[in-house]
């Protein structure tokens, strides 16, 4: 072991293993397959890279997304691993000089897309050279019930079947058992040793608000606390995609579209700025962002709910995979209560599979109305048991919500779902109960029905979340016709009838939570650090674009920051600096150096 800590050390640049790489990294180069599964930025990469290095032969790795196998193979030439990717980017030419090296066994790793591993020359070819290990990225893949499914995943296990003596680590940041199961059962891992880590990214500010306007809302988030950061924003449909983008350029925010109805050149033109360039903001549908690797995501928006805590875990862990603090930011309304349920009516899915959903909206549902800590609810969710009942990074142990016994304003929102005939959505009912005289509420004679006016008390504001909350809950139904129109439910019945008394949460001010992060320390910077960060960048920037690679490759923004912090004055005190191995050193040393004797 003592070779890998060596080579962490030199190559890679970093003084320790984190969790459990150490002991993943002696397993595999000891020719035990493994199945490991640790969140998005908890370092997989390294369990793979390692070994590679310490075994014989070429480690074989099987990644679904073309355009980031490029940027690993970059990152790993920077610190002078011999590395390469073998896919469909390739002329025929360059791949055959690929096939060429690799029989000359030139290469440490060999990146390879799951297509091109199984057509038969391949496999023909790699029976011809030592294999050092194959390492199955982004195995969840595997799964056909995740929307990552990939036909070519289930057909992975031909790998063992053909070099039995070759040991294997799968990988996968999805953390649920019923995925686990799968990837074992698939990929033919059943005596593979498991190594499962916390799942917590404690770096990562989670907060759930009250949607009124998304975009206006989004606009003032980014102004407040990311100017001029990365960051993703999602939303549910291509064309909200579209609006929002334009929108967000309009108002001088550098931003660019990424679904599946664009073209594929359109797309990975924008992939890549979003990449390579920095403070570029990336609006997508969720077709966008698995092997997502830049480092330096700032912050995740959700415009509309996900489908499910899964999807929501994923997405918003593709923010601060550096370690440096990031925000998973979320708006969320009645309206996302009301489409998520009849999308899932209106689909024609199976019964099965409605069930399914359904159960996975609920659970989505219930994380954004809890009134405790959502990191220990997202943990818990992962059948993750903490200590932590109170985690103090998010919105709600930030700024807890009061919660208010609601029963009465329920009763009197069931009672005019009721009265107008159960034929009406959350609008038109709030004018009915706010005594709105709208041409609506004459021409169906509501103003004469018993509940008409009797909701005055509370504001048009405070009813659409009581409605929000009353469907959340399942107190209220959406029709199966797809009107929008709210109905009565079992539970309902229950409440009205006054046997059961409904606490609902009370949408706190969330002004605190815009105080600078004390674990920001970009945030706490003096002037003195600022300038020297900024002429860090610019030659980051610079360097990145003369060699052609995205700015993080050269260097980690942890990395600068820690420069910044310890101000390096010799070559003997940079190496001391995370990120920085000897090949590193050697490359950007001086330059490094005279950029800090000289701020
Ligand atoms: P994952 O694939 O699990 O999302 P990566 O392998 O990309 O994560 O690693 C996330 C980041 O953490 C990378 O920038 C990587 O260089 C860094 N990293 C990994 N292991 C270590 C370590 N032992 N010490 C310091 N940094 C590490
Ligand atoms: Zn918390």
């Amino acid at each position: 072991m003592s070779k890998a800590l060596n080579i962490l050390k030199e190559v890679f640049g970093y003084p320790a293993f984190r969790g459990q790489q150490a002991e993943v990294i002696a397993h595999l180069a000891d020719g035990g397959d493994c199945l490991v599964m640790m969140p998005t930025g908890g370092g997989k990469s390294l369990c793979y890279q390692i070994p590679a290095l310490l075994r014989d032969g070429v480690a074989v790795v099987v990644s679904p997304l073309i355009a980031l196998m490029q940027n690993q193979v970059a990152a790993l030439h920077e610190i002078g691993v011999r590395a390469a990717v073998l896919n469909s980017s390739l002329s025929s030419q360059e791949a055959a000089v690929v096939e060429r090296k690799l029989l000359a066994s030139e290469y440490d790793l060999l990146y390879v897309a799951p297509e091109r591993l199984l057509t038969s020359r391949f496999l023909n070819l790699i029976t011809r050279i030592p294999i050092a290990l194959f390492a199955i990225d982004e195995a969840h893949c595997v799964s056909q019930w995740g929307h990552d499914f990939r036909p070519e995943y289930s057909q992975l296990s031909v790998l063992h079947e053909r070099f039995p003596k070759v040991p294997r680590i799968a990988l996968t940041a999805t953390a649920d058992m019923d995925t686990r199961k799968e990837i074992i059962e698939r990929l033919g891992l059943d005596v593979a040793r498991v190594f499962v880590s916390s799942f917590d990214r404690p770096n990562i500010r989670y907060q759930v608000i009250d949607k009124t306007n998304s975009r206006v809302q989004l606009l003032a988030f980014i102004q407040a606390e990311h100017r001029g950061d990365a960051g993703i924003v999602y939303c549910l449909s291509r064309k909200k995609v579209e609006e929002t983008t334009a929108w967000l350029i309009e108002k001088g925010i550098r931003a660019v579209a990424y679904h599946a109805g664009m073209s594929m050149q359109a797309r990975s033109l924008n992939q890549e700025r979003f990449l390579r360039e920095e403070g570029i903001i990336m609006v997508a549908t969720i077709a966008f962002g698995m092997g997502i690797d830049k480092p330096d995501v700032r912050f995740v928006a959700h415009l509309d709910l996900p489908r499910s805590i899964e999807g929501y875990y994923q997405e918003t862990g593709r923010a601060g995979r550096d370690g440096q603090a990031a925000n998973a930011w979320m708006v969320y309304g009645l309206g996302d209560v009301i489409q998520q349920r009849r999308m899932i009516e209106e689909s024609e899915a199976e019964f099965k599979f409605k069930q399914v959903a359904t159960k996975k909206l609920e659970a989505m549902l219930s994380l954004c109305e809890t009134t405790t800590c959502r990191r220990s609810h997202l943990l818990s969710y992962f059948g993750e048991v903490s200590d932590v009942t109170a985690c103090g990074n998010c919105d709600v142990c930030l700024n807890p919500p009061q919660v208010w016994d609601a029963t009465v304003e329920v009763q009197k929102a069931l009672s005019c779902v009721y009265r107008t005939g159960q034929n009406f959505g959350a609008g038109h009912l709030i004018d009915v109960l706010r005594g709105n005289l709208t041409v609506r509420v004459k021409e169906w004679n509501h103003d004469k029905v018993s509940t008409f006016g009797i909701g005055k008390d509370l504001q048009e504001r405070t009813w659409r979340a009581v409605f929000r909350q009353m469907v959340a809950l399942g107190l209220l139904t959406t029709d199966s016709e797809g009107h929008g129109s709210l109905n009565l439910t079992a539970a309902s019945r229950v409440v009205l009838k006054g046997q059961q008394t409904v606490y609902l949460r009370l949408q706190a001010k969330l002004n605190r939570l815009s105080e600078k992060r004390q674990d920001d320390d970009l945030a706490m910077m003096d002037s003195t650090e600022r300038y020297l960060w900024e002429q860090l960048r610019t030659w980051r920037a610079k360097t990145a674009k003369e060699y052609g690679v995205p700015a993080y490759v050269i260097f980690h923004d942890t990395t600068l920051r820690e420069l910044v912090r310890l101000c390096p004055q010799t070559e003997d005190e940079l190496r001391l600096v995370t990120g920085i191995g000897m090949r590193k050193l050697d490359k950007y040393g001086n330059h490094l150096i005279e950029i800090l004797r000289n701020s």
